[in-house]
């Protein structure tokens, strides 16, 4: 296990600035892209350069990355821009390909924390190195995972270690491309305080829209970073198109974000509050969900009824439905009038959908 003290500052010593910002392309894909994006964060909040030279496509056939002639794109652009530049490993032979181009920072990829035995092997090819290593989540929602990368990691001797929260999957459809759970990075930053915690919202949300609040909400919880995705023009990039943006909105994003002073005597109650809040949004994007899919059997029923000849309001079943969820309110401190609102609105809905079908021809 990891002796907590043992970690240093690297985020401190190294003098980056807090907020940590890293910026640049989902892929790398050509040198001029590169160059051209490297040079318009030069003068913005970012120090550090992201691309992803090998690309972990979920389906085959798709752009799978440039390989190693875009390391010497970036060792190019962090010569004329003086940025830091950072890039993903996946296996032994990335790791020394990396470390051979001077990459600064080297991220394990959602795809790979999951794997212990790639975890270990990039871990060997790591060992004793002075490099900047950052693990990111795991893509399914689980603590242990992340901590055993974390400890796999710390044991080859790399003492700049980082984690980038960058969401989890699930089967069921949100508003993000992978869900915050922000418990979890919370939940980690108890186990290693001193751990420097980076937030990706590019990957959390998929949707340039959304990067801004989830950017916020991670200063609230007092992250220590971001690693967002830049692109000159976000939609012909490569890859992740929908959730890129260019170096300007990130310059904007940057400047209305509110950094909270972790002093500050409310700070634990603004880092509750908003777990609690983002605890919300999940379940109301779940509770919004689950009304269409009910609608969706409702209709359904509507398009049955209709074929049979069959009247919509059917008094006994509505009241047995009724009685039930009064009940089961009861038994979990919902009032009566709430479940009684709640579920005729919902029953007006049906019948409204119900209607139209009936009538269709
Ligand atoms: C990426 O950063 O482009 C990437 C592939 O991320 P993740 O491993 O989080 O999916
Ligand atoms: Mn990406």
């Amino acid at each position: 296990m990891i002796n907590k003290k043992e970690y240093s500052n690297w985020l401190t010593a190294m003098q980056l600035t807090h907020p940590l910002v890293i910026a640049g392309p989902c892929s790398a894909e050509t040198e001029a892209q590169v160059l051209h994006i490297a040079h318009q964060l030069k003068d913005t909040d970012a120090t550090v350069l992201r691309a992803g030279i090998w690309k972990p496509r979920t389906r085959p056939g798709n752009f799978e990355g440039v390989g190693k002639v875009g390391l010497q794109w970036l060792q190019t652009a962090k010569q004329e821009t003086g940025l830091l530049t950072a890039t993903e490993v996946a296996n032994p032979k990335h790791v020394e390909l990396a470390l051979k181009y001077d990459v600064d920072v080297l991220w394990i990829g959602a795809r790979s924390t999951v794997s212990p035995f790639i975890v270990q092997e990039i871990a060997e090819a790591l060992k004793g190195t002075d490099k900047i290593v950052l693990i990111k989540n795991p893509v399914n929602p689980d603590l242990a995972l992340w901590l055993g990368a974390v400890e796999r990691i710390y044991m080859a001797n790399v003492n700049k270690i980082g984690v980038i929260h960058r969401g989890f999957s699930s089967y069921e459809k949100t508003k993000y491309r992978n869900t915050p759970e922000w418990q979890i990075p919370i939940d980690l930053k108890n186990n290693f305080p001193d751990l420097p915690l980076i937030c990706d919202p590019s990957h959390i949300t998929g949707n340039r829209d959304l990067i801004f609040d989830i950017s916020q909400t991670a200063l609230d919880l007092n992250y220590d970073g971001f690693m967002i995705e830049t692109h000159h023009t976000p939609d012909d990039a490569w890859s992740d198109a929908a959730q890129q943006v260019t170096p300007e909105v990130l310059v904007q994003i940057m400047s209305n974000l509110k950094v909270r002073d972790k002093n500050i005597s409310d700070g634990d109650y603004l880092s509750r509050l908003n777990l609690l809040r983002s605890k919300i949004d999940v379940l109301d994007d779940k509770l919004m969900h689950m009304l269409m899919q009910r609608m969706y059997i409702v209709d359904e029923i509507g398009g049955l009824k209709r074929d049979n000849n069959v009247s919509i309001l059917q008094a006994e079943r509505w009241n047995t439905i009724l009685q039930k969820m009064i009940q089961q309110g009861h038994d979990n401190q919902l009032s009566e009038a709430f479940v009684t609102t709640f579920f005729k609105a919902i029953h007006q809905e049906s019948i409204n959908h119900q209607q139209k079908i009936i009538n269709e021809k």
